[in-house]
């Protein structure tokens, strides 16, 4: 094992834009009898609506680990037990897996994972822009910054409907997202390219499936947009460099051209240096 080193981090930044109404589930244990059966997450200082990073990290493994499964390139080899329900998952540990390096493996008791291996990627929790904040705040609805949607369900023979009332984000919304990759280890440097691309293959996967719950309803329809990406190395940290910003970027775009263009000047510290 080498001895960890950060070599330079890329920070990944964009907006998530909604398309349709989005519902990721909050604490119900505020929800008023005659009120609103299923509430967004909200920020507990601010009460805003918010995307948990770990609700986005959870969407993109899942999403990533599901891709390479079609290919054949993974097994789902771990069982967890989330809510009472059996979710099958991957986690092997390897630091040549791209899921288990981006996304981290912890672990297990069984000994399948032997080792912790720290995630590489950070998602940060996604805040509202302030356009959209401004926007939300002219809503004219009995909840702060979100819309409620009725929703019913018909039994099938008694025809007794079973309606329901839930929250969301509105269509139009949008939030500042960003995740930053580490690239701590010599031995990962030979990855970076793999890790980017797949991690843009993970946003584009996300913009024709969906974030939150309802998926299949018509809700948590996204749209990456705006991406950027920055390079700091370490000389950045060190006060002695700047970071090196490549704007804006398309998500269709060649990862080894945009690789480049972020590098050939090099004042942000090149791929591998060592300070
Ligand atoms: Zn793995």
């Amino acid at each position: 094992m080498v001895a960890s080193k950060i070599a330079g981090k890329m920070l990944i930044e964009g907006k998530i834009h909604c398309l349709t109404g989005l519902h990721i589930g909050g604490n119900q244990d505020v929800s008023e009898i005659g009120g609103v059966d299923l509430l967004v997450i909200r920020d507990a200082v601010s009460r805003e609506p918010y995307i948990p990073g770990s609700s986005l990290k959870g969407k993109l493994r899942s999403l990533l680990e599901r891709h390479h499964f079609a290919k054949g390139t993974l097994e789902f080899n771990k069982k967890m037990i989330v809510g009472g329900q059996n979710i099958s998952h991957h986690e092997c540990g390897e630091n040549k897996c791209v899921i288990c390096r981006l996304f981290g493996a912890s672990r297990s008791k069984d000994g399948s994972t032997k080792e912790n291996l720290p995630a590489s990627l950070y998602v940060r929790d996604a805040y509202l822009t302030e356009e959209s904040r401004d926007k939300l705040s002219q809503l004219e609805s009995a909840y702060y910054l979100s819309e409620v949607k009725f929703e019913n369900t018909l039994d099938r023979i008694t025809c007794a409907a079973n309606p329901r009332q839930i929250e969301r984000v509105p269509r139009g919304t949008e939030f500042h997202f960003q995740m930053v990759y580490n690239l701590w280890q010599p031995e990962n440097f030979q990855y970076f390219e793999e890790d980017i691309k797949e991690l843009f293959a993970a946003l584009r996967l996300l913009n024709d499936d969906y974030l939150g719950g309802h998926g299949s309803r018509g809700y948590g329809h996204v749209e990456i947009k705006g991406l950027t990406l920055k390079w700091r190395g370490l000389s950045y940290y060190t006060g002695e460099g700047k970071e090196e910003k490549e704007e804006p970027v398309e998500l269709t775009g060649d990862v080894n051209q945009l690789i480049d263009k972020i590098f050939q000047h090099g004042t942000g510290g090149t791929l591998g240096e060592d300070k």
